[in-house]
């Protein structure tokens, strides 16, 4: 997948700072006019990433994510550019710090939009297939789908239970009313 090269219309826009210092194994693309990252996700323990597209001459930052896509910004760029201007020996890929600077990032509401888009388009998910897809940890989508479940009309319906994989217990799949 992409990163999108239009330019966000709307604050905030990212940059990385001139000093960030990116680990090489990150760096996937290095040309004149942009440098692609491969960031490591983290907190679902899954191996997937994402990538990130940085101009060089305006040093922007975007993410393919799909948080990104809708609202311009996600977790992933404040996430490297924390991690990227961190002092070299506090790094550490399970920063629980950061973790939790980053779930704050957008607000409630704006991850609630992301969670229902993603329903809307993917269909009834648990809350750890949305982490994963969204690359957000998880603790970001369990608060969000029990208060859209708990909305005045809901607007997220339990759809039935699966075992989850990776805990070999019972979770709720969710399902986004229309
Ligand atoms: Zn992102």
């Amino acid at each position: 997948m992409e990163a999108s090269p239009d330019p966000p219309t709307q604050p905030p826009f990212f940059h990385l700072p001139e000093h960030a210092n990116i680990p090489e194994e990150w760096i996937k693309e290095d040309n004149p006019a942009e440098m692609r990252i491969v960031v490591p996700s983290w907190g679902t323990g899954d191996k997937k990433k994402y990538q990130v597209l940085m101009l060089k001459e305006t040093r922007q930052l975007f993410c393919e994510c799909p948080g990104f896509r809708f609202h311009h910004k996600c977790h992933h760029l404040p996430y490297l550019i924390g991690f990227s201007t961190k002092p070299l020996n506090q790094r550490g890929i399970q920063d629980t710090t950061l973790d939790a600077f980053f779930k704050c990032y957008l607000t409630l509401e704006e991850h609630e939009e992301v969670v229902l888009d993603l329903l809307h388009t993917r269909g009834p998910l648990t809350n750890r297939e949305i982490a994963e897809e969204l690359h957000w940890p998880v603790n970001c989508v369990t608060g969000r789908t029990n208060h859209l479940r708990h909305k005045e009309p809901p607007m997220v319906e339990d759809a039935g239970r699966k075992i989850d994989p990776t805990t070999g217990r019972q979770v709720h799949i969710w399902r986004a009313i229309l």
